[in-house]
């Protein structure tokens, strides 16, 4: 392994495979990229350290993909954190948002070394996933009810029903090391199809899953946000007796796609009433949601239909 990929733990996904038991899966890792996606707001606990798990979340499912395009991660439901939307492009670009209710939020506090609660932050509703790779496609998209305490359950919750594929995943979010930054992991294994020609001992290969899965439980919520531990050292550490092999890296950083342009686009794509009310002030002010820049146009320029 290169010097540069030793030196390089933070926001990636490192691939993996575990070939005698027809195992493949991913490690992200998350760093000054989710420092600064849940820096951009100011966000209580409970809410960062849900949407930080969201985010790792995404990006770990989107990696099990083949896609050219946006993979979108969105909650919708009852509890205090009513919408959590993450999403990551083909290039690495990742960003997130969380709404939520400060008043039924309350004085929370997070217990150390735990995945936030979904039953008492999210409650009930639904947890969907979708693709969308561009105009004259069609979108992907799966959605299953929220059932599970934690964000992983959830996603372990929508393989069983939606998937035909098995799959284990763990998640954490935390502020982590010297400087108490907000970092995220997120650890998938899953099996391989078996592929025709290859003949796989089935006895084995049910053995080796279930040891990969207790393996994969061992990591530790601490170890997987851990900046001193490197994603192959982590993967070895779990795996290394069960021949893990590891994969180039992809990188990922906090990136958001909002723009003046794309703004405005929206802007004149709004119903003439709505606009009407709009300009009866001077300035119209647009807040991204996914990373806080405040955009401010003059009214004027928004004028009736056909004057603009
Ligand atoms: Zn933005």
């Amino acid at each position: 392994m290169s010097v540069e990929a030793e030196m390089r733990s933070d926001d990636l996904v490192q691939p993996f495979r575990i070939d005698p038991f027809a195992l493949r899966g991913r490690l992200v890792r998350l760093g000054p990229t989710v420092d600064r996606i849940l820096s951009q707001h100011d966000y209580p606990e409970p809410v960062a350290a849900i949407l930080g798990e969201a985010i790792a979340l995404a990006v770990t499912l989107a990696g099990a993909l083949k896609y050219d395009g946006i993979f979108t991660l969105q909650t919708k439901s009852d509890g205090p954190v009513r919408l959590i939307v993450a999403d990551v492009s083909t290039e690495g670009a990742v960003r997130g948002y969380a709404q939520y209710d400060s008043a039924r939020l309350g004085e929370r506090n997070l217990p150390p070394g735990q995945s936030p609660s979904v039953p008492e932050l999210i409650g009930s509703g639904y947890i969907a996933f979708t693709v969308d790779q561009g105009e004259h496609t069609e979108r992907y998209q799966g959605i299953v009810e929220l059932a599970g305490g934690n964000l992983a359950e959830c996603a372990q919750h929508y393989f069983r029903q939606s998937e035909q594929i098995q799959a284990g995943i763990k998640l954490s979010a935390a502020r982590s090391g010297p400087d108490g930054a907000w970092r995220a992991g997120g650890l998938m294994l899953q099996r391989v199809p078996p592929e025709g020609g290859t003949r796989v001992i089935a006895d084995d290969v049910e053995d080796g899953w279930r040891r990969a899965m207790v393996l994969m439980s061992s990591a530790t919520p601490a170890e997987l946000v851990d900046p001193e531990l490197s994603p192959r050292r982590l993967l070895f550490r779990l795996f290394h007796d069960e021949g893990v092999r590891v994969f180039r890296t992809h990188s990922l950083e906090a990136k958001c796609r909002c723009s003046r342009e794309r703004i405005e686009r929206i802007l004149r794509a709004f119903p003439a009433e709505d606009m009407e009310d709009m300009r009866k002030d001077p300035t119209i002010s647009v807040t991204c949601e996914f990373c806080n820049t405040h955009y401010e146009f003059d009214s004027r320029e928004f004028g009736p239909a056909g004057t603009a």
